[in-house]
């Protein structure tokens, strides 16, 4: 085996030289993905954990270039939902056999404290675990949401190139994101970040700077997603990230982190298809069906294809399932909690 690939399974670490030296060789591919699939199933086991996905608010008052959700987009038409939907989707939910519901939304007030930590309490007495991604918020909003039941936030560093931070994120700052980050931890949150592959300017040199930050902040869930042009946004004649480079960084990640739980996220499946199958065989253990109601998932346009592709996470369960048993794969019926956040917890 190539000698970096044997200390990354060894030991779990690489220098950043290393990292680029393994980003930069392509003849290493196969070898990679296939270490990292044995490195899933001896740590994570075979099983696919589903979360439900519902996109609950399109309204974001932040303007980050490449999302069609941000604030100059005039283009789309902005919903809140309303706690009926959110239970409409929650019960299909339930009956489809999720046992995680992530609670997606643009960055916005559009519900008040109040009613954001109703909404999590009864979803919490539907006995589902419930993951946030609301964006950048206070410690306090974080820890009234921890304590009316949330059990894990997603929020991703994006990029931790810092001169590009600041140009994809206009009036936003890296160390503020960075803040919310070590909030969720401190409030013992199972925290999930992760980051782009193939926004302007990106480099191998600065993927190998996230895949580290990453490591360094032990996030237990770990999402990485290929930038996909929206035309609604400044970035839109821009070109798409390289599927084959985003799953080669997924991969690494999986033997940076072992333990942790990596999604085949929804823009890989629409770079390629079957993208979402390729990363479960190449390290990833999680997929997130889309179930908010098919009338406001086109208004949730961050990137085209996202909703019209015909992607395993549109379809319900039980064709999920099917496509799972043919690659040896079958869903898991536990909440899916991070294998990593358990062993931090018992070692505390
Ligand atoms: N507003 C929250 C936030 O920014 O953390 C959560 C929702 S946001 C739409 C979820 C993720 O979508 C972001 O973290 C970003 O990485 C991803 N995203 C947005 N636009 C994208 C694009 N054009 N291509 C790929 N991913 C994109
Ligand atoms: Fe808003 Fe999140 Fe999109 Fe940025 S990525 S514009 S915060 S929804």
């Amino acid at each position: 085996m190539n000698e970096l690939l044997q200390k990354l399974e060894k030991e779990h670490i690489l220098s950043k030289k290393e990292l680029i030296i393994l980003l930069e060789d392509n003849e290493i591919n196969s070898e990679l993905f296939d270490l990292a699939n044995k490195t899933r199933e001896k740590h994570v086991g075979s099983k696919v954990h589903l979360r439900g996905l519902l996109e609950f608010s399109n309204v974001c008052s932040n303007n980050c270039k490449y999302c069609g959700l941000r604030i100059d987009n005039k283009n789309i038409e902005r919903y809140n939902l309303t706690f009926d939907d959110i239970l409409y989707s929650a019960n299909i939910a339930k009956e489809a056999g999720y046992k995680t519901l992530v609670l997606q939304s643009g960055e916005n007030q559009a519900y008040p404290r109040k009613q954001m930590k109703e909404i999590i309490s009864k979803l919490k007495k539907m006995d589902f675990a419930i993951t946030l991604s609301l964006g950048e918020k206070t410690f306090e909003e974080y820890k009234n949401y921890k304590e009316a039941g949330a059990d894990r936030y997603l929020l991703r560093i994006e990029t931790t190139d810092k001169e590009l931070y600041k140009k994809m994120h206009p009036n936003m700052s890296f160390e503020n994101r960075v803040r919310c980050l070590k909030d969720l931890k401190e409030l013992d949150y199972e925290v999930g970040s992760g980051f782009l592959i193939g926004l302007p300017e990106q480099t191998i040199s600065s993927y190998a700077d996230d895949l580290l930050f990453l490591k360094q902040i032990e996030v237990d869930m770990a999402g990485i997603g290929p930038f996909i042009p929206n035309p609604d946004t400044p970035l839109a004649n821009e070109n798409e990230g390289n599927f084959l480079l985003a799953l080669k960084i997924m991969s690494i990640m999986r033997l940076l982190l072992p333990d942790i739980n990596i999604p085949a996220t929804t823009a890989m499946e629409v770079l390629k298809p079957d993208g979402q199958i390729i990363a479960l065989q190449s390290g990833a253990n999680v997929i997130m069906p889309n179930i908010t109601k098919p009338v406001y998932r086109e208004k949730y346009s961050l990137y085209p294809g996202k909703n019209s592709n015909d992607n395993i996470a549109k379809e319900n369960s039980e064709t999920i399932k099917i496509k799972l048993q043919n690659i040896n794969r079958g869903i898991s019926e536990d909440f899916g909690i991070s294998n990593a956040y358990l062993i931090k917890k018992s070692t505390f």
